[in-house]
């Protein structure tokens, strides 16, 4: 189902024209307008899943075929080192445009395309409450 006023629908769908690297029933993979690195590209589903909470079994079981996919061929094309998969999910998470997408962003040796987190230091007792927490809720 499309979302009339989200823009990924648009670009997905084609009623936006945007730099498409692979497109098939259920997905369109675009270059970023505000590229990572040189080829950081986007995997968009053609229906409007606001994030991966939403997003149903079906495009969640494609998903990451198409990113293998595609990071094959832009490893071989673009000759990177590396490939970041990077999806955001909510505001606080850094999540800009409320359609799901991943990330595909290429990394070359010594490159500084990409800072994730910088790691913290492990509580043994909090890392039992987390488990049992969770796995309260699976
Ligand atoms: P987020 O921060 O939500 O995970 O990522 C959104 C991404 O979409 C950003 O990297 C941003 O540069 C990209 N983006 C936003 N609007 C457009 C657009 O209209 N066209 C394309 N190709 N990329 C977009
Ligand atoms: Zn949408």
């Amino acid at each position: 189902m499309k979302d009339e006023s989200c823009i990924f629908c648009k670009i997905a769908n084609g009623d936006i024209p945007a730099d498409t690297l692979y497109e098939d029933e259920d997905f369109r993979v675009i270059l970023d307008l505000n590229p990572a690195s040189e080829g950081h590209a986007l995997i968009l589903p053609k229906n409007h899943f606001a994030d991966l909470y939403e997003m149903d079994e079906a495009h969640l079981q494609k998903v990451l075929c198409v990113a293998q996919k595609v990071a094959k061929a832009m490893t071989e094309a673009l000759h990177c080192d590396g490939m970041n998969l990077i999806q955001n999910n909510g505001e606080a998470a850094g999540q800009t445009v409320r359609h799901f997408h991943l990330h595909l962003i290429p990394r070359r040796s010594g490159d500084d395309a990409v800072k994730l987190w910088t790691p913290g230091v492990s509580v043994p007792d909090r890392q039992k409450e987390i488990v049992k927490a969770v796995r309260a809720c699976l």
